[in-house]
């Protein structure tokens, strides 16, 4: 569920319609609904109550100040993977004992900015990170809070690029070695051992293969205890995915997926921590852009947007699937037509749909991608100079722009001439 609804045949968030947000801001920009970022959140603490637990969101899908701080307001821990990502964390406030480190190449600063402004947990994917992490503790005079993530060599059923549980993959240590690796861990000066992690891939569609990695990590959690650590916190990663098209099949609820946790790992007693991103911010998003031409090819018609790949690059990195919406609710009975939805940029990978049936479309009119909020404006660039979109936020009847688009001569004058030249 979301708050992007037609009221009165106009697309709003919230209480806002599209159209007020272009005439302010101009397209292309996203959108993001308070509500929506506020109510998943909620979904996944209330799935888990009763259980001593921590949801951190994964702020790689989304980590603008605005969406940050909404989210810490509400008690949401961070999942961090680069010091650029613990730093803005921590400017969202969001204190150093709410924020978890992964990532399979932490540097010495980045360990060393998270020790010095406080930390969770580091989550540690490979032996050699162990060691230096160890040794950094040791200068800073303090013990690294560790877990180690464990590939449980599981199939996520998802997309080869977001899949990240298989033995093929570079993620984590292999699960048949855990016992090997966390012994080293224990003997580590540097080292303090207190769980286990695990994250297999994103934008999963069933239950059953968090179920299957989440029994091999009970297990082991056993094991490791008659080994002698004392595992009392189990990391159990995001991943869980979101619908992309009204028709589709609907993914399990956290609801679902909380009642599982708490079957397959209950009776540890560990504290359980999540760390859901795309459930969050997917749904609480939509990327509105307006109709530039409408071409017509050989065979075929272009929509062309003004919005392009540099801005929204899901479709040509992962033949992601968006729906694509008129801002202006077509009548009962409006023609329809069949366009590829491409952008301007010089690459024919600028497409964003093929075939899309949808409204009769014209040039000026605006469109709505939705499911847009998590791996969107994160994953933007400025490529053909094209100025990152802005960002919006709504709450209720409020809207505010939470990041600016930058003009040409800020982006140009980010460059410097040798002076030589
Ligand atoms: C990307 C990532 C997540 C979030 O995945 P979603 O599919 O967005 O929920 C969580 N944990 C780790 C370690 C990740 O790399």
């Amino acid at each position: 569920m979301d708050h992007f609804l037609y009221k009165n045949g106009v697309l709003h968030a919230e209480d806002v319609a599209i159209p007020d947000i272009v005439a302010s801001v101009g397209a292309p920009f996203y959108v993001y609904s308070t509500a929506t970022l506020t109510r998943h959140f909620q979904l996944f603490d209330d799935a888990l109550a009763g259980m001593d637990h921590l949801v951190c969101y994964a702020m790689k899908a989304a980590s603008n100040q605005a969406i940050l701080q909404t989210l810490a307001k509400l008690g949401a821990g961070m999942d961090v993977v680069s010091g650029g990502e613990y730093a803005r964390a921590r400017a969202a406030g969001v204190p150093g004992e709410r924020i978890v480190f992964s990532g399979v190449g932490k540097t010495r600063d980045e360990m060393r900015l998270a020790m010095t402004g406080g930390i969770r947990q580091f989550n540690v994917e490979s032996e050699p990170e162990m060691a230096v992490l160890s040794a950094v503790a040791t200068e800073l005079g303090v013990k690294a809070p560790i877990t180690i993530r464990v590939n449980p060599d599981v199939d996520a059923k998802t997309h080869a690029k977001i899949a990240t549980g298989k033995s093929e993959n570079k993620f984590g240590i292999p699960i048949s070695r855990a016992r090997e690796v966390y012994a080293q861990a224990a003997a580590l000066p540097g080292i303090d051992v207190i769980g286990i992690d695990v994250h297999i891939g994103s934008q999963l569609s069933q239950l059953e293969p968090f179920e299957l990695a989440y029994q091999k990590v009970a297990e082991l959690t056993e094991t490791l205890r008659a080994d002698g650590h004392d595992i009392r916190r189990l990391d159990l990663g995001g991943g869980l995915g979101i619908p992309y098209t009204r028709s589709n099949e609907a993914p399990p609820l956290p609801t679902d997926y909380g009642a599982m946790v708490k079957r397959v790992l209950g009776h540890l007693n560990c504290e359980i921590e999540i760390e859901p991103g795309r459930l969050i911010a997917g749904n609480a998003g939509i990327l509105v852009s307006q109709v530039i031409y409408v071409k017509e090819g050989e065979d075929r018609k272009f929509l062309i947007l003004d919005a392009a790949m540099n801005d929204l690059i899901r479709p040509a990195m992962y033949d992601a699937h968006h729906d694509i919406e008129p801002v202006i609710e077509p009548q009962a009975g409006a023609e329809r037509a069949t366009y590829d939805v491409v952008g301007p940029v010089c690459e024919s990978g600028d497409t964003f749909a093929k075939g899309r049936e949808m409204a009769q479309m014209n040039a000026g009119d605006l469109v709505a991608f939705r499911s847009a909020g998590a791996y969107g404006a994160v994953m933007s660039s400025e490529y053909n100079t094209r100025p990152l979109i802005p960002e919006v936020m709504v709450n209720g009847s409020k809207f505010a722009v939470i990041r600016s688009r930058p003009s040409f001569d800020e982006i140009i004058n980010r460059d410097t001439i040798p002076e030589w030249l």
